[in-house]
C-alpha cells in the first residue's frame, strides 16, 4: 500500500535540501531548531488529479492542505465528499474552458492557469455575483514557457497586458506565474521564468508566487526561484489514466 505521509516527508526533505543547496534558506541567527524546520521559502501544492477523495484525505492527515485539480468535473465531485475538511485550499491548474468558470470560481481559490483575458473577466464577475463566494480568487498566468502549440499558456510578450487586466480586477488578486516546461527543457527556459517573475514582481506588490516545479523537475525549479512546486506522482504514486 502506498504511503502518502512517508512521501511527503521525503518531498518536503527534498525541497529543503534543494533550498539549501541554491542558498535560500533565510539564515537564523539563533539556530534553536534542526534544519529540517526551518519554515521554507518553497510550498508544497499535492497534485490529486485522479487520485480517489480517500487519498487526499490520508495527505491532508499527513498536514498537506493544499490540493491542486486538474480536470473539474472530477475535482468538483471530490471537493464535495471532502467538504467537512474546511481548511483545505484547492488549486486549479488545469486547462479552463469559458464555460466553466462559474464552477472554477464558486470552488476554488487558487486559479494558476489563467490564460486569457476573458477568462479573469469570466471569474471576476461570478465573484461579484451574489450567489458565489466573496474571497477573492488568487490568480497565476501560466506561461507557455517552451512554446509548445499543445500547451495552454501565453506568451513571454502577452505577460503584462494580461497581468495588468487581472490586477484591475477587484476580486481577483495577481499572485504571480505558473509554467510546465516541456520534458528536458533547458536551463534557460527556467532562468526566463526566473527573470519574468522577478520583472513582474517589481510592477505588483501582490506577485509572490511562481508556480513551477513538479516531480521530475523539482531540483531544477527550486534553483530558479520557485515558490510552489506542484508534485503528484512522487506524493500519490503513478497515474494510470492519462494525464
Ligand atoms: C499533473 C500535473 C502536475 C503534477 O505532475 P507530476 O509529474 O505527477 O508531479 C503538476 N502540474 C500540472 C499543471 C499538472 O498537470
Amino acid at each position: 500500500m502506498i504511503n502518502i505521509k512517508n512521501n511527503i516527508d521525503k518531498i518536503k526533505a527534498q525541497i529543503q535540501q534543494a533550498c539549501q543547496q541554491n542558498g535560500r534558506l533565510i539564515p537564523l541567527i539563533k539556530l534553536s531548531k534542526p534544519l529540517l524546520e526551518q519554515p521554507s521559502p518553497v510550498s508544497l501544492l499535492a497534485v490529486s488529479k485522479t487520485k480517489p477523495a480517500s487519498l487526499i484525505e490520508q495527505a491532508y492527515l499527513a498536514g498537506q492542505h493544499d490540493f491542486g485539480e486538474n480536470y473539474l468535473q472530477e475535482a468538483v465531485e471530490k471537493i464535495e465528499l471532502l467538504d467537512q475538511l474546511s481548511d483545505i485550499n484547492w488549486h486549479f491548474i488545469g486547462p479552463i474552458q469559458s464555460n466553466k468558470t462559474k464552477l472554477i470560481a464558486s470552488n476554488f481559490s487558487w486559479v494558476h492557469s489563467v490564460d486569457r483575458e476573458k477568462i479573469a473577466l469570466r471569474l471576476n464577475q461570478h465573484l461579484n455575483d451574489d450567489n458565489c463566494h466573496n474571497t477573492p480568487l488568487n490568480i497565476c498566468l501560466q506561461v507557455n514557457i517552451s512554446n509548445e502549440d499543445s500547451k495552454s499558456g501565453i506568451t513571454i510578450e502577452q505577460v503584462f497586458s494580461l497581468a495588468s487586466v487581472v490586477d484591475n480586477c477587484d476580486k481577483l488578486i495577481l499572485r504571480g506565474l505558473m509554467a510546465v516546461p516541456e520534458k528536458n527543457a533547458s536551463k534557460a527556459c527556467y532562468e526566463q521564468m526566473q527573470q519574468l517573475f522577478i520583472e513582474l514582481k517589481k510592477q505588483y506588490p501582490s506577485v509572490d508566487t511562481l508556480s513551477l516545479g513538479m516531480s521530475n523537475d523539482l531540483d531544477e525549479a527550486i534553483a530558479h526561484g520557485s515558490t510552489m512546486v506542484r508534485i503528484g506522482t512522487a506524493i500519490f504514486g503513478a497515474r494510470t489514466i492519462k494525464n
